[in-house]
């Protein structure tokens, strides 16, 4: 790359030594390291989809504030009617949007870690302290150095993976609470994984005036529209809009979105499948000697192995592709990250693995 002194004076120090979020290029493989869902629509729904794509109107702004797809979200997701929602490019664009909206000076963004990359980063991004609190081994909170860590930060706010990306346990639901209960600021509980999980903290948005519950429809089926969602009181989302771009849900997004969700009872078997599978792909993994499988209540499963950065190099030589997170280090050292899929996927991933180790 050609040096460009404009660079080093003007570009933020701390946004020079960032790398890019990296998404490796995955080829022809089968692409497991993204959590996506390898299921699609049935070609009937196709068809619909493509009628109702027909009357979008591409010369117009879309709704700034998506109307009729926050309506369908609401019934297809069980929103407490009292709860307002607010719409993000992805649930990547509502973490920003809090930050954005929480970073006055001194402000600390607090979460366990290993965790969602993105809330250290884009803390990183908006100039805001971020504090990682290290889990136990066993992926659990450290309650004792929560607690201690919350005292010292006065966190503004405090994410929460539930299940974790990238271990893939929920943490006790009473050590959540716990922290809701502690936190001297907001506390988000990110559910990204909620259609695998099947558990919530929907319902105590009315119990804490501190808790917002954030959501994506990545994972469920519809990652390629970029679409994440936050629920939570009027008050504290009535200030996140503030920072929110005015057209960011598009108009294409929106109706396909709306339609999707429909027919959540299609996502919903998806999900349901995937669940099932995921029970399989965990009896498959412990009985690989010399494979230790962590528990998850997401659609990946993490696990550790020797010599991960070859096993990692290995798969993708059987063009399968998953996640390494060796280089993470740390809790991860040794750990490889791979995504639930169909029972054929899991099979081709499972073959590959054990000639791999063989
Ligand atoms: N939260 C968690 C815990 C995630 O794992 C991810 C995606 N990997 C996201 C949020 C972001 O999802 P999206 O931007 O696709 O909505």
């Amino acid at each position: 790359m050609k040096q460009n002194p404009y660079i080093e004076k003007l570009v933020r120090d701390e946004v020079r030594a960032l790398s890019a979020y990296h998404v490796p290029d995955p080829g022809d493989a089968i692409k497991l390291d993204a959590m996506e869902n390898p299921y699609q629509f049935p070609p009937q729904l196709v068809e619909q989809w493509l009628a109702v794509l027909k009357t979008a109107d591409l010369n117009r702004y879309p709704d700034p504030s998506a109307k009729a797809l926050k309506q369908q979200l609401r019934s297809a997701m069980n929103i407490p009617a009292n709860m307002e929602l607010l719409l993000g490019n992805g649930s990547d664009e509502i973490i920003q949007m809090i930050i954005m909206a929480l970073a006055k000076p001194g402000a600390v963004v607090m979460a366990p870690e290993p965790t969602f990359v993105m809330y250290r980063m884009i803390a990183t991004f908006c100039n805001v302290a971020y504090a990682g609190v290290p889990l136990n081994d066993d992926f659990s909170l450290d309650m004792p150095d929560m607690c201690t860590a919350i005292t010292e930060h006065a966190p503004a706010v405090i994410f929460l993976a539930w299940p974790n990306n990238p271990t893939g346990n929920l943490f006790a639901e009473s050590d959540v609470i716990e922290i809701i209960e502690k936190a001297p600021g907001l506390v988000v509980v990110d559910e990204a994984y909620t259609s695998f999980a099947e558990v919530s903290f929907m319902d105590r948005l009315e119990q804490y005036d501190n808790l917002v519950v954030m959501r994506t429809v990545s994972k469920s089926g519809l990652a390629g529209l970029r679409l994440g969602y936050l629920a939570g009181s009027d008050a504290w989302l009535n200030e996140f809009d503030k920072v929110r771009m005015p057209y960011n849900i598009n108009v294409l997004t929106q109706l396909s979105a709306k339609f999707a969700l429909e027919h959540v009872d299609v996502l919903d078997a998806q999900a349901a499948k995937l669940r099932e599978a995921r029970s399989e792909l965990m009896q498959a993994l412990d009985s690989i000697g010399g494979v230790t499988a962590f528990d998850s209540a997401a659609n990946f499963i993490l696990f550790r192995i020797n010599y991960a950065d070859d096993v990692f190099a290995c798969l993708k030589q059987h063009n399968v592709l998953i996640k390494n997170l060796n280089p993470a280090g740390g809790a991860l050292a040794n750990c490889l990250r791979v995504t639930v899929s169909t029972p054929e996927e899991n099979k081709a991933f499972l073959y590959a693995l054990r000639a791999c180790i063989e």
